[in-house]
């Protein structure tokens, strides 16, 4: 049987796999990500690659359709609502599962052609907080780690983090490292014990938002023990006095630490040199997200820990292709090749590059902000590609009203019935992973391709491939008559090129003559290249930034905080794993974790089930009890749907506030209150 060299579709450690058309799944022994490990999610892929659910022709108000007839459609109504509304009426929502070359063509359709920014990506829930903080501090979006780091350092802290079963076989390389060198530690900061904590020598129950409170500690604790690297602020770093005299003014307690815990952690991380700090949506998913971000990055910039081979901020990103969708501009405040949309020059460039009527010259809708827009009857056609919002997005039930709200809707994606294609006007047929190429970009910006092994079903097409013939449509031939995703990689690795100028981190040169059809998982901007190795940022003057930033108050209420999250075998909303049967078996209904003292006060016995509920909805869940988790906290996975159990699942519970810098919801610790399903 041959075997075909792709990589896992789901989580961004990017793991190389050989497929066969048979189901045969095994982990690529070459490929740097994983060296040939695979997680369970991974190693079940043949277990869900059958058709069954698949869309497999166009559908147009619930009727099969003809593609050619299907394409006029929506372009005619997309140009006649920029027509009679401007451009700004009309919105995609895109999604970290789709490939680079998809992500490139919608970027350059909506901001290029139509004139806006209105483009954004369920990577907004994922990283967002990440990208600001690293443009605050770096002055571009540059993830300075690699995996390699992960095994060198001596001290690896994983803030919000449940690696163990996010990014499974990021942790078989740390366990296995840690294996190797038992002087290895590892601090697990994380309000409940995981399969992560499992692993750490300490574990850091930290309290709702208290992360800025505990890295402004430790920044103030090496400003007063002398252990700052001041030569290193003073050649490479701006804003350092400022921060610190910032993070003197908070006290560390209000990250819910005894005086002994942060002592002992912040003696550790001062006395060791090679520390790595792992970073993931318990960071990100808040209301001060960003500025959680930049409080971690402070510390290492006040020590001059970047840069160095087991050294470094590190932020993992959820999805399989969120970090190639950040490089193509693929968030609504950014441009391709991690240029700015609101720099005129960066703006020049690209239009020029593209050859293009109009240029969006402001930042676009963010994901909430969208579909808040189409509730307020501002988007008149909205198209959703490979996501499932009416589920995923905090407030759900608020957004599913607000899709109704938009005239025309458009829904691509693999599966016939999802909670947000069912309120799709066209429902458009993609081709899924097995079935499509294109080059996808891990957590460590390693660029690999993904590669079809199977023969395209029905009537699917790839979603470059069906964006750019809309785009033909709507007018722009020119500009979007691609033969071949190879041909549209080119022309991002030609942008590159022609931004050059502008100094950016993302130098795509190494890509100029690749054979993409043979290409090599290869990081940028070189292989063997370590960002901010010689202490030059992207700040106009070189210099990375400090930033002050102070903890928010903490306003702990009366009733349970809601963490949810993913389990070990499940993807997003189940619609591949939930195929194979063995993964099931892990955790096989919807749950909730509660502690057993909370348990008890609820009249709560194993197995009971519990009624959860605020202001945005209600969920009922199996009660898991254990003292995984503290008192008044809970946690429940988020991949049950609507459609899969209209009582158990919960996202509908979570709040729509977002971080004000960088747009992503605070998904975390949502109100709620508990009691026994049932009782008075
Ligand atoms: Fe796939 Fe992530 Fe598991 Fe690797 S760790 S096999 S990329 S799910």
């Amino acid at each position: 049987m041959n075997l075909t060299k792709t990589v896992c579709p789901y989580c961004g450690v990017g793991c190389g796999v050989l497929a066969g058309a048979d189901g045969t799944i095994k982990g690529d022994p070459e490929h740097p990500a994983n060296f040939g490990r695979l997680c369970s999610k991974g190693a079940a892929l043949g277990e869900t690659i059958d058709l069954e659910g698949r869309l497999l022709t166009p559908k147009v108000n619930g009727k099969d359709a003809d593609w050619d007839e299907t394409l006029d459609l929506i372009a005619e109504q997309f140009n006649t609502a920029i027509r009679e509304h401007g451009p700004d009426s009309v919105a995609f929502y895109l999604s970290g599962q789709i490939l680079t070359e998809d992500y490139y063509v919608a970027n350059k359709l909506m901001k290029g052609f139509i004139g806006s920014a209105n483009v954004d990506t369920n990577s907004r829930l994922c990283m967002a907080s990440s990208v600001v903080g690293h443009k605050r501090a770096f002055g571009t979006d540059t993830v300075p780690g690699t995996y390699e780091d992960l095994e060198q350092a001596d001290l690896i802290v994983l803030v919000g983090s449940n690696l163990a079963w996010c990014h499974p076989v990021l942790h078989h390389r740390i366990a296995a490292a840690k294996a190797e060198r038992p002087n290895m530690r590892i601090v697990n900061i994380d309000p409940r014990k995981t399969a992560t904590t499992d692993l750490a020598d300490i574990h850091l129950r930290i309290a709702k938002d208290g992360d800025v409170a505990l890295f402004n500690g430790l920044l103030a604790h090496l400003a007063d023990t002398g252990a700052l690297n001041n030569d290193y602020i003073r050649d490479h770093v701006e804003g350092g006095l400022p921060a610190i005299t910032q993070a003197r003014l908070d006290d560390p307690s209000e990250s819910g630490l005894t005086p002994q815990e942060l002592s002992d952690f912040y003696q550790l991380w001062t006395s060791t040199q090679k520390v790595v700090t792992v970073y993931s949506q318990g960071v990100n998913q808040s209301e001060s997200g960003s500025d959680k971000v930049n409080a971690i990055l402070n510390c290492h910039l006040a020590t001059g820990r970047i840069g160095t081979p087991g050294c470094g901020p590190f932020s993992v990103t959820g999805q399989p292709n969120a970090m190639g969708g950040r490089e193509v501009g693929g968030l609504a405040n950014m441009l391709a090749n991690h240029l700015d949309i609101e720099n005129p020059d960066h703006r020049d460039c690209v239009q020029n590059f593209w050859n293009s009527p109009t240029m969006s010259t402001q930042a676009g809708l963010k994901a909430v902000d969208m579909f808040q827009a189409c509730a307020d009857g501002k988007i008149k056609a909205l198209w959703v590609i490979s996501t499932n919002p009416a589920v995923s997005l905090p407030d759900a039930d608020g957004v599913a009203e607000a899709i109704k709200k938009v005239p025309f809707v458009v829904v691509s994606d693999i599966m016939a019935r999802t909670d947000t294609g069912d309120l799709a006007d066209v429902l458009l047929p993609a081709t899924g992973w097995g079935e499509k190429d294109g080059t996808v970009t891990n957590s460590e910006r390693r660029i690999s391709r993904q590669r079809a092994f199977l023969p395209v079903p029905g009537q699917a097409r790839p979603d470059w491939e069906i964006i750019c013939d809309v785009g033909v449509r709507m007018g722009w031939k020119d500009a979007f008559t691609f033969a071949s995703p190879a041909e549209v990689f080119a022309e991002y690795v030609a942008l590159s090129s022609a931004s050059a100028d502008f100094g950016r981190d993302l130098d795509l040169s190494i890509f100029a003559d690749a054979d993409y059809a043979n290409l090599i998982p290869t990081q940028w901007p070189k292989d063997g290249k370590r960002f901010f190795a010689d202490g030059g940022f992207y700040h106009p003057d070189g210099k990375a930034r400090m930033l002050p930033v102070c903890a928010p108050t903490p306003c702990e209420g009366d009733g349970f905080i809601l963490n949810t999250g993913r389990n070990r075998d499940q993807w997003h909303t189940m619609t591949r794993t939930g195929k194979a049967p063995r993964l099931g078996a892990h955790l096989a209904e919807p749950y909730v974790e509660i502690h057993p003292v909370d348990a008890a006060k609820l009249d709560i016995t194993a197995g009971d089930l519990i009624e959860l509920s605020n202001p945005k909805g209600t969920s009922v869940l199996r009660a898991l009890i254990t003292d995984r988790t503290t008192e008044r906290q809970l946690f429940a996975p988020m991949h049950w749907t609507r459609q899969q159990s209209s009582k158990a699942w919960v996202n509908n519970l979570a709040s729509s506030v977002v971080d004000p810098f960088s747009g992503q919801p605070a998904s975390k610790n949502i109100n709620v209150t508990a009691r026994r399903y049932g009782a008075s």
